[in-house]
Protein backbone atom coordinates (compact mmCIF):
# COMPACT_ATOMS: atom_id res chain seq x y z
CA UNK A 1 0.00 0.00 0.00
CA UNK A 2 1.34 3.44 -0.34
CA UNK A 3 -0.28 7.06 -0.05
CA UNK A 4 -1.69 8.51 2.56
CA UNK A 5 -4.85 7.46 4.65
CA UNK A 6 -6.82 9.64 6.53
CA UNK A 7 -9.20 8.33 9.73
CA UNK A 8 -11.53 10.25 11.39
CA UNK A 9 -11.90 9.12 14.88
CA UNK A 10 -8.28 7.86 14.42
CA UNK A 11 -7.48 8.25 18.11
CA UNK A 12 -10.04 5.41 19.30
CA UNK A 13 -11.85 2.68 19.34
CA UNK A 14 -12.81 1.61 15.67
CA UNK A 15 -10.51 4.56 14.07
CA UNK A 16 -7.30 3.23 16.32
CA UNK A 17 -7.47 -0.02 15.29
CA UNK A 18 -8.19 0.53 11.82
CA UNK A 19 -4.89 2.76 12.06
CA UNK A 20 -2.51 0.25 13.62
CA UNK A 21 -4.13 -2.30 11.01
CA UNK A 22 -3.00 0.43 7.93
CA UNK A 23 0.05 1.53 9.11
CA UNK A 24 0.99 -2.00 9.19
CA UNK A 25 -0.08 -2.51 5.66
CA UNK A 26 2.28 1.08 4.81
CA UNK A 27 -0.21 3.58 4.75
CA UNK A 28 1.45 7.21 6.30
CA UNK A 29 -1.73 7.93 8.32
CA UNK A 30 -3.20 11.23 9.48
CA UNK A 31 -5.75 10.83 12.05
CA UNK A 32 -8.44 13.12 12.85
CA UNK A 33 -10.15 13.58 16.19
CA UNK A 34 -12.19 16.06 18.37
CA UNK A 35 -9.23 15.58 21.03
CA UNK A 36 -5.90 16.72 18.87
CA UNK A 37 -3.17 16.35 21.53
CA UNK A 38 -4.89 12.44 21.78
CA UNK A 39 -4.44 11.86 17.96
CA UNK A 40 -1.09 13.50 17.76
CA UNK A 41 -0.18 11.12 20.87
CA UNK A 42 -1.38 8.13 19.06
CA UNK A 43 0.38 9.12 15.43
CA UNK A 44 3.47 9.35 17.50
CA UNK A 45 3.11 5.46 18.41
CA UNK A 46 2.68 4.66 15.31
CA UNK A 47 6.16 6.15 14.25
CA UNK A 48 7.65 8.90 12.49
CA UNK A 49 6.19 10.20 9.20
CA UNK A 50 2.29 9.67 10.52
CA UNK A 51 0.33 12.91 12.15
CA UNK A 52 -2.52 13.47 14.47
CA UNK A 53 -4.80 16.74 14.30
CA UNK A 54 -7.61 18.22 15.79
CA UNK A 55 -10.59 18.09 13.37
CA UNK A 56 -14.47 17.89 14.51
CA UNK A 57 -16.45 16.34 11.40
CA UNK A 58 -19.02 18.66 12.15
CA UNK A 59 -17.16 21.69 11.28
CA UNK A 60 -17.22 22.42 7.61
CA UNK A 61 -14.32 25.08 7.09
CA UNK A 62 -12.21 23.11 9.63
CA UNK A 63 -12.74 20.41 7.70
CA UNK A 64 -11.90 21.65 4.47
CA UNK A 65 -8.56 23.37 6.19
CA UNK A 66 -7.76 20.18 7.60
CA UNK A 67 -7.70 18.19 4.60
CA UNK A 68 -6.15 20.75 2.45
CA UNK A 69 -2.99 20.55 5.11
CA UNK A 70 -3.14 16.58 4.81
CA UNK A 71 -3.13 16.86 1.07
CA UNK A 72 -0.25 19.36 1.18
CA UNK A 73 2.30 16.39 2.22
CA UNK A 74 1.21 13.85 -0.19
CA UNK A 75 -1.48 12.40 -2.33
CA UNK A 76 -4.61 11.10 -0.44
CA UNK A 77 -5.02 7.38 -1.12
CA UNK A 78 -7.71 6.35 1.80
CA UNK A 79 -10.00 7.66 4.00
CA UNK A 80 -11.68 5.90 6.57
CA UNK A 81 -14.42 7.63 7.45
CA UNK A 82 -15.51 6.48 10.98
CA UNK A 83 -15.92 9.51 13.53
CA UNK A 84 -19.37 8.47 14.79
CA UNK A 85 -21.52 9.05 18.24
CA UNK A 86 -23.75 6.66 19.59
CA UNK A 87 -27.82 6.96 20.74
CA UNK A 88 -28.81 7.44 24.21
CA UNK A 89 -31.26 5.20 24.26
CA UNK A 90 -34.24 7.75 25.26
CA UNK A 91 -37.36 6.74 24.34
CA UNK A 92 -38.95 8.18 21.37
CA UNK A 93 -41.47 10.57 23.22
CA UNK A 94 -38.13 12.14 25.42
CA UNK A 95 -35.89 12.29 22.18
CA UNK A 96 -35.86 16.21 21.10
CA UNK A 97 -35.26 17.38 17.97
CA UNK A 98 -31.86 18.97 18.42
CA UNK A 99 -30.91 15.17 19.95
CA UNK A 100 -31.83 13.85 16.46
CA UNK A 101 -30.05 16.50 14.69
CA UNK A 102 -26.59 15.91 16.63
CA UNK A 103 -27.05 12.37 15.66
CA UNK A 104 -27.32 13.03 11.91
CA UNK A 105 -24.61 16.06 12.10
CA UNK A 106 -22.00 13.84 13.02
CA UNK A 107 -22.70 10.40 11.92
CA UNK A 108 -23.95 11.48 8.04
CA UNK A 109 -23.39 15.61 7.52
CA UNK A 110 -19.64 14.78 8.82
CA UNK A 111 -19.30 11.95 6.69
CA UNK A 112 -20.57 13.75 3.81
CA UNK A 113 -17.73 16.48 4.61
CA UNK A 114 -14.65 14.59 4.54
CA UNK A 115 -15.13 12.39 2.18
CA UNK A 116 -16.28 15.46 -0.49
CA UNK A 117 -12.78 17.43 0.85
CA UNK A 118 -10.99 13.64 0.95
CA UNK A 119 -12.38 13.26 -2.84
CA UNK A 120 -10.78 16.91 -4.05
CA UNK A 121 -7.33 15.46 -2.44
CA UNK A 122 -7.47 12.20 -4.44
CA UNK A 123 -6.19 13.63 -7.49
CA UNK A 124 -4.87 9.89 -8.67
CA UNK A 125 -7.69 7.57 -7.07
CA UNK A 126 -8.49 6.19 -3.90
CA UNK A 127 -10.80 4.19 -2.02
CA UNK A 128 -13.12 5.20 0.89
CA UNK A 129 -14.60 2.88 3.21
CA UNK A 130 -17.53 5.14 5.64
CA UNK A 131 -18.89 3.47 8.79
CA UNK A 132 -22.29 2.28 8.64
CA UNK A 133 -23.57 0.25 12.09
CA UNK A 134 -26.21 -2.68 11.71
CA UNK A 135 -28.69 0.11 12.81
CA UNK A 136 -28.64 0.93 9.23
CA UNK A 137 -30.57 -2.61 8.20
CA UNK A 138 -32.62 -3.82 10.85
CA UNK A 139 -34.62 -2.08 13.70
CA UNK A 140 -33.14 -1.24 16.87
CA UNK A 141 -35.82 0.12 18.93
CA UNK A 142 -35.01 3.94 20.35
CA UNK A 143 -32.00 4.18 18.03
CA UNK A 144 -33.99 6.55 15.58
CA UNK A 145 -30.97 9.10 15.01
CA UNK A 146 -28.50 7.03 14.74
CA UNK A 147 -30.34 4.58 12.79
CA UNK A 148 -31.47 7.03 10.33
CA UNK A 149 -27.89 8.58 10.23
CA UNK A 150 -26.32 5.42 9.26
CA UNK A 151 -28.97 4.47 6.69
CA UNK A 152 -27.82 7.59 5.26
CA UNK A 153 -24.47 6.52 5.29
CA UNK A 154 -25.10 2.99 2.95
CA UNK A 155 -27.41 5.57 0.54
CA UNK A 156 -24.58 8.10 0.74
CA UNK A 157 -22.28 5.52 0.01
CA UNK A 158 -23.80 4.24 -3.33
CA UNK A 159 -24.65 7.61 -4.39
CA UNK A 160 -20.47 8.39 -4.30
CA UNK A 161 -19.50 5.24 -5.94
CA UNK A 162 -21.43 5.79 -8.53
CA UNK A 163 -20.44 9.37 -9.07
CA UNK A 164 -16.67 8.89 -8.39
CA UNK A 165 -16.52 5.37 -10.25
CA UNK A 166 -14.90 7.33 -13.17
CA UNK A 167 -12.74 9.27 -11.52
CA UNK A 168 -10.57 5.97 -10.13
CA UNK A 169 -12.44 6.29 -6.51
CA UNK A 170 -14.02 3.55 -5.27
CA UNK A 171 -16.33 4.06 -1.65
CA UNK A 172 -17.75 1.27 0.37
CA UNK A 173 -19.31 0.51 3.92
CA UNK A 174 -18.62 -1.49 6.84
CA UNK A 175 -21.88 -1.94 9.01
CA UNK A 176 -20.10 -3.54 12.06
CA UNK A 177 -22.46 -5.29 14.99
CA UNK A 178 -21.93 -4.46 18.78
CA UNK A 179 -17.70 -4.32 18.99
CA UNK A 180 -16.13 -3.98 21.94
CA UNK A 181 -14.97 -0.30 22.07
CA UNK A 182 -15.82 2.65 24.39
CA UNK A 183 -19.19 3.69 22.69
CA UNK A 184 -20.19 -0.08 23.54
CA UNK A 185 -18.62 0.18 27.47
CA UNK A 186 -20.69 3.09 27.89
CA UNK A 187 -23.98 1.91 26.81
CA UNK A 188 -23.39 -1.34 29.05
CA UNK A 189 -22.39 0.62 32.06
CA UNK A 190 -25.21 3.02 31.75
CA UNK A 191 -27.99 0.04 31.66
CA UNK A 192 -28.59 0.58 28.05
CA UNK A 193 -27.47 -2.31 26.51
CA UNK A 194 -27.75 -6.01 28.73
CA UNK A 195 -25.05 -8.19 27.09
CA UNK A 196 -27.15 -10.86 27.65
CA UNK A 197 -28.79 -9.80 24.37
CA UNK A 198 -25.33 -9.69 22.66
CA UNK A 199 -24.59 -13.61 23.81
CA UNK A 200 -28.59 -14.53 22.68
CA UNK A 201 -29.53 -12.54 19.88
CA UNK A 202 -25.73 -13.19 18.09
CA UNK A 203 -25.18 -16.33 16.25
CA UNK A 204 -21.66 -15.95 17.24
CA UNK A 205 -22.83 -14.76 20.54
CA UNK A 206 -19.73 -12.90 21.44
CA UNK A 207 -18.32 -8.58 20.70
CA UNK A 208 -16.68 -7.79 17.66
CA UNK A 209 -12.65 -6.75 18.60
CA UNK A 210 -12.23 -3.55 16.64
CA UNK A 211 -9.32 -5.07 15.28
CA UNK A 212 -11.58 -7.77 13.13
CA UNK A 213 -13.71 -4.48 11.66
CA UNK A 214 -9.79 -3.30 11.15
CA UNK A 215 -9.30 -6.07 8.67
CA UNK A 216 -12.42 -6.06 6.75
CA UNK A 217 -11.96 -2.10 6.14
CA UNK A 218 -8.33 -2.90 5.16
CA UNK A 219 -9.29 -5.46 2.65
CA UNK A 220 -12.11 -2.38 1.00
CA UNK A 221 -9.42 -0.37 0.89
CA UNK A 222 -6.84 -2.81 -1.08
CA UNK A 223 -6.39 -3.83 -4.66
CA UNK A 224 -8.10 -7.19 -3.35
CA UNK A 225 -11.59 -5.61 -3.37
CA UNK A 226 -10.31 -3.13 -7.03
CA UNK A 227 -13.94 -4.18 -8.19
CA UNK A 228 -16.07 -3.20 -5.29
CA UNK A 229 -17.88 -0.51 -4.79
CA UNK A 230 -20.98 0.85 -3.65
CA UNK A 231 -21.13 -2.39 -1.30
CA UNK A 232 -21.84 -2.41 2.66
CA UNK A 233 -19.86 -5.37 4.37
CA UNK A 234 -22.21 -6.65 7.40
CA UNK A 235 -19.40 -7.26 9.79
CA UNK A 236 -21.26 -8.15 12.61
CA UNK A 237 -20.71 -11.64 14.33
CA UNK A 238 -23.69 -13.29 12.25
CA UNK A 239 -26.12 -10.39 13.82
CA UNK A 240 -28.04 -10.16 10.31
CA UNK A 241 -27.77 -13.55 9.37
CA UNK A 242 -30.14 -14.10 12.28
CA UNK A 243 -33.27 -12.42 10.76
P1 LIG B 1 -15.57 5.51 20.03
O1 LIG B 1 -16.47 6.40 20.81
O2 LIG B 1 -14.75 4.49 20.74
O3 LIG B 1 -14.58 6.40 19.13
C1 LIG B 1 -15.12 7.39 18.30
C2 LIG B 1 -14.07 8.46 18.09
O4 LIG B 1 -14.67 9.48 17.27
C3 LIG B 1 -13.64 9.13 19.40
O5 LIG B 1 -12.25 9.37 19.40
C4 LIG B 1 -14.45 10.42 19.38
O6 LIG B 1 -13.83 11.48 20.10
C5 LIG B 1 -14.45 10.72 17.89
N1 LIG B 1 -15.48 11.70 17.53
C6 LIG B 1 -16.73 11.84 18.04
N2 LIG B 1 -17.35 12.90 17.48
C7 LIG B 1 -16.47 13.43 16.60
C8 LIG B 1 -16.51 14.55 15.74
N3 LIG B 1 -17.58 15.35 15.68
N4 LIG B 1 -15.43 14.82 14.97
C9 LIG B 1 -14.33 14.03 15.04
N5 LIG B 1 -14.22 12.97 15.83
C10 LIG B 1 -15.28 12.68 16.63
O7 LIG B 1 -16.51 4.84 18.93
P2 LIG B 1 -16.35 3.46 18.14
O8 LIG B 1 -14.94 3.23 17.81
O9 LIG B 1 -17.13 2.44 18.85
O10 LIG B 1 -17.17 3.83 16.83
C11 LIG B 1 -16.54 4.26 15.63
C12 LIG B 1 -17.58 4.24 14.51
O11 LIG B 1 -18.13 2.93 14.38
C13 LIG B 1 -18.76 5.19 14.76
O12 LIG B 1 -19.15 5.76 13.53
C14 LIG B 1 -19.85 4.25 15.27
O13 LIG B 1 -21.14 4.73 15.02
C15 LIG B 1 -19.55 3.00 14.44
N6 LIG B 1 -20.08 1.77 15.03
C16 LIG B 1 -19.65 1.33 16.25
C17 LIG B 1 -20.17 0.18 16.78
C18 LIG B 1 -19.73 -0.37 18.09
O14 LIG B 1 -20.30 -1.39 18.51
N7 LIG B 1 -18.75 0.19 18.78
C19 LIG B 1 -21.20 -0.59 16.07
C20 LIG B 1 -21.57 -0.05 14.78
C21 LIG B 1 -21.02 1.10 14.30
P3 LIG B 1 -14.16 11.64 21.70
O15 LIG B 1 -13.75 10.35 22.35
O16 LIG B 1 -13.31 12.81 22.09
O17 LIG B 1 -15.63 11.90 21.78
Amino acid sequence: MSGTAIITGGAEGIGWACARTLAAAGYRLALLDLDGAKAAARAEVLGPGHLGLACDVTDEAGVTATLARVAALGPVTALVNNAGIGDANLPTLDQSGAHFRKLVEVNLTGAFLVAREAARAMTGGGAMVNMASIAALTGLARRNGYGAAKAGIVALTRSLACEWAGQGIRVNAVAPGYVRTELVAKLIADGLLDPGTIERRCPMGRLIEPAEIASAVAFLLSPAASAITGATLSVDAGWMAFG
